[in-house]
Formats: C-alpha cells, structure tokens, sequence
C-alpha cells in the first residue's frame, strides 16, 4: 500500500478562504475588522519568519495586522505594558506574543496577562479550561490544524484508537482533549512510555509531536492507519551540498509511507495549518468579543 499524502498546504488555502468570506461577512453585516497583535521580542530567525509570515496571512484574509517588534532587551515590565494597551485596545481581537521569549521575561507572566477573550493560541489556563469542558473559544492551533485534516481525510473518528505521542502543553495534551471530544479512545504516549513501538502499532490514529527527526519507523504503523506528523526537524542533507540542511518530520516518512493509509508530509502537511488556524482562532474571538456566535 501506498500512503494517501494529506495535502496539508492546499487544505490552510481552502480553509484561508473560508475565513475571508466570515471576515469580509463580519465587516458587511457588523462592521467589525477582526484585528490581530502579533508580539515578538528579539531577533531570533525562525521567529521572525513565522511572524512575518503570520502577518502577511492576517492582511490576506482581510483582517487587520498589528506588528510589535521589540527589542531583546525589553523588560518584563514593557512587555506587560504591551500586553495589557493591547487588552484595552477594541480594534485588537487577538494576541499573539511569539515564543520562546528571551529568558530574562516569565513567559508564564506574560500569557497569564492576555485577556482570555484574546488569547488566540490558546494558552491561558481559561481558554485551557474551556476546551476541556467544550465550551466555545479558540483552541490550540496546531491541534486543531491537525483535527481538521483528520476529519476531512476519515470522516467521523468515533471509536478510532488515536495514539499522540508527546504530552506538551503546546501540542500533545490539547490533541488528546480534542480527539477525546470526537470519541475517539486516546493513547497519549511520551518519553517514559514503555515499547512505544507496540503502542503505536495498536493506532488507527497516530499523531506524532516529538521533536526527534524520524523517530517513528515504518514498521512501527499498523496498516491502513493515518499519521499525522507535527515534528518539524532541521537536518544536515549532505546531498544537496556542503553544510545544507533540510526538514524533517518525527515520522520516517518514506518508510511509512509504504504501511499507512494516509500521512502529512513535512513540510507541507501541519505546518501551514496551524497558522491557518490562529486565523480562524481570531474570527471566533472578534465574533464572540462582538456577541456573535462564531462560524462552526
Ligand atoms: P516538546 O519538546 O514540548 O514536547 C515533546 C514531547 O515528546 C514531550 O512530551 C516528550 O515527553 C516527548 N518525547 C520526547 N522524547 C520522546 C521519546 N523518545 N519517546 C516518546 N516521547 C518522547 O515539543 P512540542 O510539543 O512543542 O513540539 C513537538 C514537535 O512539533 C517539535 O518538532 C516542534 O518543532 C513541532 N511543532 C510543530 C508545529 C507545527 O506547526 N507543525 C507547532 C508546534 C510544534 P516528556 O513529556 O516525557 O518529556
């Protein structure tokens, strides 16, 4: 059998466009422009990348785009400052502050002072709460990118084994309380799991956030299953010259490929989901804020 490949690119485009149509709805129906803060502090490369990108993608849809660029050795202080201005601020829907922070700030301090309302990844202790217990508001972004490319690819997952693999607060726990939400029965294995490759071959579902490149071997996915694979790993690639390197995923791709039903590649599978998602993230929040319901 050969693997389906979860095109995950076209799916953030299509879904891009769905968005466009609830934002120009929003400005045509309630004159309200869904408004989104991005917050990055330092020069650090890939962070600059992902907030450019998330910028661009924000004006694209149609909503408006907040940039904060501050210097590395802003204070705990300023930034606080920033993030309570942007509370404030009606025309701001959505904060975002790009992690990691530099380590003199309390990352903890700074996303407990984001006003629940707008915390668009979906990390404050509220928001946590409230996808837990099935409320609306935003959910983490990535696991709902990787929720979304599950559904459209299995349709319903009731009754489906899911083993996630990694238990961060970032990825792995917010996809189990997801999956759970779908009935599916949720295996959530990590760095004590003992024979993990045993677990994982009992997976229909197997979702891997881990950060170890390739470390989930072909021989470890039970036939048919769908793999989606949120690891994003730089790896030295030799063969396209001296000192390159390339991306890779948790999964063995190639391997795996040849066993599972469907699998996302990287890049172009998760990744472009997730900001597809703190867009989608920031329509719900400026139609709750506004006392709309949000577009399912
Ligand atoms: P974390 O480092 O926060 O968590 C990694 C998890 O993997 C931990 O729960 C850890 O277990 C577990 N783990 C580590 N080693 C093993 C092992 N040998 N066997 C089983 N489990 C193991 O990472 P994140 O969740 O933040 O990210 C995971 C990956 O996903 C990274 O590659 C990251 O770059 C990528 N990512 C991609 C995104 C996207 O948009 N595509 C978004 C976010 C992340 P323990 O808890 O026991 O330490």
């Amino acid at each position: 059998m050969t693997a389906k490949i979860i095109d995950g690119k076209q799916f953030a485009e299509n879904l891009r466009g769905r968005i466009a149509e609830h934002v120009a709805r929003l400005k045509a129906e309630h004159g309200i422009t869904p408004g989104l803060a991005v917050v990055i502090v330092g020069e650090d490369p890939a962070s600059q990348v992902y907030v450019a990108n998330k910028a661009r993608q924000t004006a694209e849809v149609g909503m408006a785009s907040f940039k904060h660029e501050l210097p590395a050795d802003t204070s705990e202080a300023d930034l606080l400052t920033l993030v309570h201005r942007l509370n404030a601020d009606p025309a701001v829907h959505g904060i975002l502050v790009q992690m990691p922070l530099p380590k003199h700030i309390d990352a903890n301090k700074i996303i407990e002072a984001i006003y629940p309302a707008k915390d668009v990844d979906c990390f404050t202790p509220a928001n946590v709460g409230k996808v837990q217990i099935g409320l609306p508001g935003p959910v983490s972004c990535t696991p709902l990118g990787c929720l979304m490319l599950l559904r459209a690819e299995l349709g319903s997952l009731e009754g489906k084994h899911a083993v996630i693999v990694g238990r961060s607060n970032l990825v792995g726990k917010p996809m189990a309380q997801l999956l759970l939400r779908d009935n599916c029965t949720v295996t959530v294995a990590h760095s004590r799991t003992q024979n993990l490759p045993d677990v994982i071959r009992q997976a229909d579902i197997v979702v891997a956030a881990v950060g170890r490149p390739q470390m989930i071997k072909g021989d470890w996915i039970k036939p048919g299953a769908a793999v989606i694979d949120v690891g994003i790993n730089r790896i030295a690639a030799p063969e396209k010259g001296e000192g390159k390197t390339r991306l890779v995923g948790d999964v063995d791709t190639a391997a795996a490929s040849e066993v599972a039903g469907a699998i996302t590649p990287v890049p172009g599978g998760v990744g472009p989901m997730t900001i597809a998602c703190l867009l989608a993230n920031t329509v719900t929040t400026a139609s709750l804020i506004n006392g709309l319901i949000p577009p399912s």
